[in-house]
C-alpha cells in the first residue's frame, strides 16, 4: 500500500491530460488513510506480538491463582482488540484502494495530447484500400451467403446477440488459431481463460464497472447473480463477466515475484470478451461491428521495469504480421492521453479499412500498463539471483523488490476481423450479385473443412 500511495500521488499530476475525473480531495485522503493505515498496522503488530508472550506470563504465573487469572484476562481482552484492528484495517485499505484505483497510469511523453481525433498515424501497411461502397456492407454480404443468425441471437439473449453459422463459424476457429499459431512461434505460451471473474480483479486491472467517459450510471460489465447459497455462505467473492481476456490473464500473475531471468512472460490467450456496451448506438451496433459477445485471442506479457516499450514494440510487429497475413489494408495509431483509459501508459490501435462502413474501423488495441496493474496486483520480481539474495546484507535485503510492467494487445476479435474480410473480400458477378468471398490464403491450413460447396 505503501508503494501505490507513493506511486499514486506521484502520477496524479498528468491526469488533467487525460481528463480524468479523480474525485475531489481524493488525494489527500488517500495520505491520510495511508497515514492511518501505517498507525493501525503498527498497533495490530505490537497487539499481535503481546497475545504471542501471554502463553509466557500465564506459565510464570506458577501457582499464583490471581496473577494467572489476570492474565488470562489480558489474553481475552486482547483477542477483542485485535480482532477490532483487523476489522479496521481492512476497512481502511478497502478505501484507500478504492480511491487510488480512481488515478490513472502516468502518460507516455510522446503520446499526442486530446481527444480521439488527436491521434497520430505511425504506419499505415497492406493493398491499397477499396473505394467505399455500399453493395460491400457486411451485414448485406452475410445475409447473402448466410453467416449470421441475427434474429435467433435476439430469440435467445436480446438484440446484438448472434449466432455465427455456415463458414464464419469455421472463420471463427481458424482466425483464432491462425493469430495463436503465429504468436506461439514467437514465444507466447497457449493459455485458455477463465471468462468470469472477480469484480476485484477487473477493479485492480483499471477497468471501472461504471463506464467514467460517459460518466453513465449503467454498468458496463455483466454481473452475475450469485447462488443464493453461495450468497449465504459468503463464499464467492463479487462476480462479472470478463470484458476481455487482459483481465483473467493479468490475474495469473497477481501476487507472484519473479527472478529476473524468467523475465519476460509472454501468454496468448484465448477467451469470450462480454461488453454491456451500455448508451452505444447508431451504425456501430449493426451486424457484427459492436456486439455484447466475442472471441478475442489475447497477447499479455509481464517484463522488467525498463524492458516495456521494446516488448510494446514487438507486440505491434506480431499484430503487423498477423494482419498483413490476412491481406488487410490498416493502420496503426498512437493513441491521444484521453483514449488511455485509467490503465495504459501508451496505446496503439490498429484500424482496417472497411469499405462497405466507408470508414477505418478498430481491429487491436495495444497497451502499455507499465506498473499500473502490477502494484494493484502485487507483481513484482527480483533482480538478484537466489544466491546473490542469500548472501545480500541485511540493508540491500531491505530495498523493496521492483514492480514489474505489464501489457496486452489483441491478436484476433473475431467478428471485427470478419467484418473486414467480407467487405474486402467479396466478390460479384458482372451485374453485381455477390457470389462469394476471397479468403487470406493464410487461414488455409486452419480451415476443418467445408460445410458447403460454395464459392468462398
Ligand atoms: P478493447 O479491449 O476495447 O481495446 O478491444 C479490443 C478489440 O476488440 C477492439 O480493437 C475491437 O476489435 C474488438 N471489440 C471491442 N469491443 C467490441 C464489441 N463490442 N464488439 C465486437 N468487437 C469489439
Amino acid at each position: 500500500y505503501n508503494a501505490l500511495t507513493e506511486n499514486v500521488v506521484f502520477k496524479s499530476h498528468n491526469a488533467f491530460s487525460r481528463k480524468a475525473s479523480i474525485p475531489p480531495g481524493a488525494l489527500q485522503s488517500i495520505a491520510r488513510l495511508n497515514a492511518d493505515r501505517k498507525e493501525l498496522a503498527g498497533t495490530l503488530d505490537a497487539k499481535r506480538h503481546a497475545q504471542s508472550t501471554i502463553g509466557d506470563h500465564i506459565k510464570a504465573s506458577l501457582g499464583d491463582i490471581e496473577a494467572k487469572k489476570a492474565a488470562l484476562e489480558d489474553a481475552k481482552f486482547l483477542k477483542m482488540e485485535i480482532a477490532h484492528l483487523e476489522e479496521e484495517l481492512e476497512a481502511v485499505e478497502e478505501r484507500l484502494l478504492t480511491l487510488a484505483l480512481a488515478v490513472p497510469n502516468d502518460t507516455h511523453p510522446a503520446s499526442p495530447i486530446g481527444p480521439e481525433d488527436a491521434a497520430v498515424t505511425l504506419s499505415t501497411h497492406g493493398p491499397d484500400p477499396i473505394p467505399a461502397s455500399s453493395a460491400r456492407d457486411h451485414v448485406t454480404i452475410a445475409r447473402s451467403l448466410r453467416l449470421f443468425d441475427f434474429e435467433a441471437g435476439a430469440t435467445v439473449t436480446g438484440s446484438s446477440w448472434y449466432y455465427l453459422t455456415n463458414e464464419a463459424a469455421l472463420l471463427e476457429m481458424a482466425l483464432t488459431s491462425y493469430a495463436m499459431s503465429v504468436a506461439v512461434a514467437h514465444g507466447f505460451t497457449p493459455v485458455t481463460t477463465p471468462d468470469v471473474i472477480s469484480l476485484d480483479l477487473a477493479k485492480r486491472c483499471g477497468f471501472s464497472p461504471r463506464d467514467p467517459l460517459s460518466g453513465s450510471p449503467a454498468s458496463q460489465m455483466y454481473h452475475l447473480t450469485q447462488r443464493p447459497e453461495a450468497a449465504q455462505e459468503g463464499s464467492y467473492p463479487e462476480l462479472v463477466l470478463a470484458g476481455t481476456a487482459e483481465i483473467p490473464l493479468a490475474g495469473m500473475f497477481a501476487n507472484k515475484v519473479y527472478l529476473s531471468e524468467e523475465l519476460p512472460i509472454k501468454v496468448a490467450g484465448l477467451g469470450k470478451a462480454f461488453r454491456a456496451e451500455a448508451g452505444a448506438s447508431g451504425a456501430d451496433t449493426r451486424g457484427l461491428y459492436r456486439v455484447h459477445q466475442f472471441t478475442k485471442l489475447e497477447l499479455f506479457a509481464v517484463t522488467a521495469e525498463g524492458r516495456s516499450e521494446e516488448m510494446m514494440e514487438e507486440l505491434k510487429e506480431i499484430q503487423t504480421r498477423i494482419f498483413e497475413g490476412l491481406g488487410l489494408t490498416f493502420r496503426i495509431l498512437d493513441m491521444p492521453t484521453e483514449e488511455l483509459g485509467a490503465s495504459a501508459y501508451r496505446k496503439y490501435d490498429m484500424e482496417a479499412w472497411m469499405p462497405g462502413r466507408g470508414s477505418w474501423g478498430e481491429i487491436s488495441s495495444t497497451s502499455n500498463c507499465t506498473d499500473y496493474q502490477s502494484r494493484r496486483l502485487h507483481i513484482r520480481y527480483r533482480e538478484e539471483s537466489p544466491e546473490d539474495a542469500k548472501a545480500s546484507t541485511a540493508s540491500t535485503r531491505k530495498k523493496p523488490l521492483p514492480f514489474a510492467h505489464t501489457l496486452n494487445g489483441t491478436a484476433a476479435a473475431v467478428p471485427r476481423l470478419i467484418v473486414a474480410l467480407l467487405e474486402n473480400g467479396v466478390r460479384f458477378d458482372e451485374v453485381g450479385n455477390i457470389v462469394g468471398l476471397n479468403l487470406p490464403k493464410a487461414l488455409q491450413p486452419f480451415w476443418v473443412g467445408s460445410v458447403s460447396k460454395r464459392d468462398i
